[in-house]
């Protein structure tokens, strides 16, 4: 018998079964629907090179999901005329190591201010920034500032800072400071130390070139211990639940479906999958879609509420690049950091001769829905991310890209190839649109908080109201949008998630 069953060895998956199995009387099992490679050597080269981010249209190792970033609705108030819908794609990691194993290898933490959101509505202690800065800490061997105040020297993931910027990167982090933006040189240090917005290098998870993801910092060290096993290309279906406690999961392996069951089971699928699995094991709102022959086993908010960080691109040429020219270390070496917005100067070309700044929204008033649209385990679930659906939004976007329009003009032979219009323009939502994205950082489709809380999914320990036996620990439990990239968080909750009583 296991005593915990983790679903979805990605990012938090990985974390928390080696966390878990640290004590040796815990039997631990994972079951990852991706492929599993205990060798780090055998990961292919383009999982490892952190230098670009390996997303294929033909990879296997992705999970890729239509989206509707903006429906003609979400930006319209009063009479407008009818847009189209703004479409785009979401991916994630379907792979052991998850999202970590593909993505940007941006190690950002989220901002005290963020946890005093979260730690309001958890229902319970444990999520106040100090408590959580020790979870950080842990996971982290900062090799820059590592002996600074809230930093850690001794943890799994190596974090270090590009020490020599392409010159692009150096160009837009002068445009910045002579907006007057200070230079923060540690994006992660705690309130207190130096400057807390301003223009900074990207903590990255990244070791002389390579990705360095919670697989290989965390799980493929643990993987030798006898009371851990690790299942790869096993898919989970649904959650068993009886009499009010989930007992095992139904999963496909090779065309054969297969059970296992647990004292324990914890949802670590991501916040697109374990929410899709909860909502296919009836644990969702009262209201499950009537086609898909679902019946309700316990009412939920399940999807009802996530938010992600919509992002603008401008796209930009410059002449030569002046001064030597080493090679970018990563996608995103330098950000300009606004406290509710994020401005990207890009390393790389997403279309030959141009480049892209991104303009991202961090404290989103918008949030999105996610629902099933069939029983069928194999069908993706719809995703509608409702960006711009809040006027302020839509106001504060603009007014950074006037911003970031400003400061390419200060870099020499740089020429933004639009205008960002003024946000009384008739046409500014129409110019947002044509330039919106996703950020990738999909969060909150089973949030945190008391049991009266009409939006919460999960208790402050991470257990799902109302169904004994049943956890999730991943991206889908914040239930405030963090105002960095969730990959650093989404490892504080696993380590957070080991120290909880069990
Ligand atoms: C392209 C890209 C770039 C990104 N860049 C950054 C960045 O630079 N910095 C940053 O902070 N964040 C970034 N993110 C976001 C960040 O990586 C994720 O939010 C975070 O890693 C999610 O962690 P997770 O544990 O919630 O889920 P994941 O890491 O996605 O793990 C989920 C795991 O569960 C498995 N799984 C899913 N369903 C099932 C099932 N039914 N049965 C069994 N297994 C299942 C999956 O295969 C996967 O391994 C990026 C994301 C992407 C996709």
């Amino acid at each position: 018998m296991t005593d915990t069953l983790i679903v979805g060895g990605g990012t938090a998956g990985c974390v928390l079964a080696a966390r878990l199995s640290e004590d040796p009387a815990h039997a631990v099992r994972v079951l990852e629907a991706g492929r599993v490679r205990l060798d780090p050597a055998a990961f292919p080269e383009a999982l490892r090179d952190a230098t670009r981010m390996p997303l294929d249209p033909n990879a296997a190792w992705l999970w890729r999901y239509p989206t509707i970033l903006s429906a003609d609705s979400d930006s319209a108030e009063g009479a407008h005329d009818a847009y189209d819908p703004v479409l785009g794609e979401l991916v994630r990691g379907r792979v052991l190591g998850g999202s970590s194993a593909v993505n940007g290898s941006y190690f950002g933490r989220a901002r005290a201010a963020d946890f005093a959101a979260w730690d309001d509505i958890a229902g319970g202690p444990g999520w106040d920034f100090g408590t959580v800065l020790d979870a950080y800490r842990r996971s982290e061997c900062d090799k820059d500032f590592g002996d600074r105040p809230g930093h850690g020297r001794t943890g799994p993931i190596p974090v270090i800072r590009s020490a020599h910027p392409a010159p692009i990167s150096r160009a837009v982090a002068a445009a910045a400071h002579s907006l007057g933006l200070p230079e923060r040189e540690d994006l992660n240090a705690v309130p207190g130390d130096g400057p807390q917005t301003g223009v900074a290098r990207v903590p990255c998870n990244v070791d002389r070139g390579l990705r360095i993801g919670t697989a290989t910092a965390y799980l493929l060290p643990a993987a030798h211990r006898p009371n851990l096993r690790v299942d790869g290309g096993a898919t989970v279906s649904r959650v068993l639940v009886r009499h009010g406690r989930a007992v095992g999961v139904e999963y496909r392996r090779d065309d054969v479906t297969e059970t296992a069951w647990a004292d324990h089971i914890v949802l670590c699928a991501g916040a697109v999958e374990t929410a899709a699995l909860l909502l296919r094991s009836g644990i969702g709102p009262a209201s499950l879609p009537a086609g898909t022959g679902i019946p309700l086993v316990h009412p939920a908010p399940v999807g009802q509420w996530f938010t992600d960080h919509p992002e603008i691109g401008l796209e930009y040429r410059v002449g030569a690049e002046p001064g030597e020219k080493p090679p970018a270390t990563v996608p995103l070496e330098y950000v300009v950091d606004l406290d509710d917005i994020e401005l990207r100067p890009y390393t790389v070309e997403f279309t030959p001769g141009i480049r892209r700044l991104g303009v991202a929204l961090m404290r989103p008033h918008s949030w999105g829905v996610l629902r099933l649209s069939s029983g069928d385990p194999a069908a993706r679930p719809v995703i509608a991310h409702r960006y711009l659906s809040e006027a302020a939004d839509r106001t504060r976007l603009l007014e950074a890209a006037a911003l970031a329009e400003e400061l390419l003009s200060r870099i020499p032979g740089a020429r933004l190839l639009t205008r960002v219009p003024p946000a009384t323009h008739p046409r500014a939502v129409v110019w947002l649109r044509e330039r919106l994205g996703t950020s990738q950082h999909l969060s909150g489709t089973c949030r945190m908080g008391a049991a009266h809380d009409e939006r919460a999914v999960v208790d402050h320990g991470l257990r799902v109201h109302g169904v004994r036996g049943l956890s999730v620990v991943d991206m889908s439990v914040p239930p405030v949008p963090l105002s960095r990239g969730p990959q650093a968080s989404a490892v504080m909750i696993a380590e957070r998630a080991a120290d909880l009583p069990r």
